[in-house]
């Protein structure tokens, strides 16, 4: 069952970069599919596409079979979870604050939304008791990466879309993560579409890969073993 459709998807800049061409991709609900490729191949681009923070130059793009510019922005992004590199934590606000902030901007009470960013923060392995009262500069990069996934899990979103999200920690913290948000991504069924310049995370991770080739075109969509079986 398809949950993320892209069809034809392009776009140029208005500078005249032409940064995605004719894109076809098509992921299935509860798959996690890697954009893979070198720097500058139009997969931030793509990934910005989906949730609307840019608008396609061409094409169409669906999410459990609505269009996506028939859909008001707030409202698709609630649906949608964003984590990047640069987890813009608010730096004055405890750790518990940050991830509160989601469900009490959609309206639950204080001691509901509590309970509900403890209950992340542990489900991203960062103690509440222990995490929740400190400040995001007493956090090591690991650790502020997870405060990221669990605030962009706070509104239960279907869909994640993940921008490099281990980018910023060292090779053994980034295989622990990775290997911990797989068992998390597969508990909670989430669909994720996940973008890495690193081909051996897309491996590791992706139910399937989706190479992307210079001037945003894509060069191989498969499993794993597809994409590697095929250079
Ligand atoms: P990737 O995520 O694969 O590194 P991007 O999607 O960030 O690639 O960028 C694709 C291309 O579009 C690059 O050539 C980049 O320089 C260009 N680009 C990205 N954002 C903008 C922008 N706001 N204006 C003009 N060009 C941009
Ligand atoms: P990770 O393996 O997640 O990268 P680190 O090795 O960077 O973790 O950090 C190890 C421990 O040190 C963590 O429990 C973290 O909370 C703590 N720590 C890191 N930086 C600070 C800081 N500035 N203040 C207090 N504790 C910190």
């Amino acid at each position: 069952e398809t949950m993320i459709r892209l069809s034809g998807v392009g776009k140029t800049y208005p500078d005249g970069t032409a940064a995605v061409h004719e894109l076809d991709l098509e992921v299935r609900r509860g798959e996690l599919v890697c954009l893979v490729g070198p720097s500058g191949c139009g997969k931030s681009t793509t990934l910005k596409m989906i949730n609307r923070l840019i608008e396609p130059s061409t094409g169409r793009i669906e999410i459990d079979g609505q269009d996506v510019t028939d859909q008001d922005p707030v409202a698709l992004r609630r649906g949608i979870g964003y984590v990047i590199q640069q987890v813009g934590l608010f730096p004055h606000q405890k750790v518990i604050t940050n991830v509160m902030t989601v469900p009490l901007l959609y309206g639950e009470s204080k001691a509901t939304a509590r309970a509900r960013a403890a209950e992340l923060l542990d489900t991203v392995g960062l103690d509440s008791a222990t995490y929740g009262p400190r400040y995001p500069h007493q956090l090591s990069g690991g650790q502020r990466q997870r405060v990221g996934v669990a605030r962009a899990l706070a509104a239960d979103p279907p869909v994640l879309l993940m921008d490099e999200p281990f980018g910023a920690v060292d090779p053994v913290v980034r295989v622990r993560l990775q290997d911990e948000f797989l068992r998390l991504q597969r508990d909670l069924g989430k669909t994720v579409v996940l973008v890495t310049h690193d081909i051996d995370e897309a491996v590791r991770m992706g139910d399937r890969v989706a190479v992307f080739a210079e001037g945003g075109r894509l060069a191989q969509y498969g499993t794993p073993a597809e994409v590697l079986g095929r250079p």
